[in-house]
């Protein structure tokens, strides 16, 4: 299923409505896939396109979509919250290489369906706990900043 058919449907389950500023949020994640955006970065991307959409309603609208499960948040080291999109056509799984350094994300999808599959059967045997998504980060230093030091 398209991603915005999903975004509509995700909206209408939960009685909401989709307004136009609520679409154009969406868009600025969808058009930035391969980015994780602070709240100042998305609202700086959309005001090129809707320059009267202050950064409260920004602020407002992310968080909708993050209770919404649309986002998923992902926080660094230094406390900053970065955004991306939760859903998506296919396989969405991807393990975060986050650079302590300079704080560069690299998205890694050569995740081994095997040995995620052979995790999720030890919570569930081990702890009764039944595994409905997950976000995988590793923080260390990026090729750039591994030469610098
Ligand atoms: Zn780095
Ligand atoms: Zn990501």
């Amino acid at each position: 299923m398209k991603v915005l058919q999903q975004f509509y449907e995700i909206f209408e389950e939960n009685n909401y409505k989709v307004t136009e500023q609520r679409k154009l949020l969406f868009e600025a994640f969808l058009e930035n896939r391969e980015k994780h955006m602070t709240v100042e970065e998305v609202h700086g991307y959309i005001i090129k396109k809707d320059p009267g959409i202050g950064i409260a309603t920004v602020y407002r609208s992310i968080q909708l979509l993050y209770e919404l499960k649309i986002l998923q948040k992902l926080i660094l080291d230094d406390g900053t919250r970065r955004y991306e999109l939760n859903i998506s056509e296919g396989n969405s799984i991807h393990y975060h290489l986050i650079c302590r350094e300079c704080g560069e994300i690299i998205e890694s999808y050569e995740l081994r369906d095997d040995l995620l599959e052979s995790m999720k059967k030890i919570f569930d045997e081990d702890y009764g706990f039944l595994v409905s998504g997950q976000q995988i980060n590793f923080f260390g230093l990026c090729e750039k900043c591994r030469d610098i030091k």
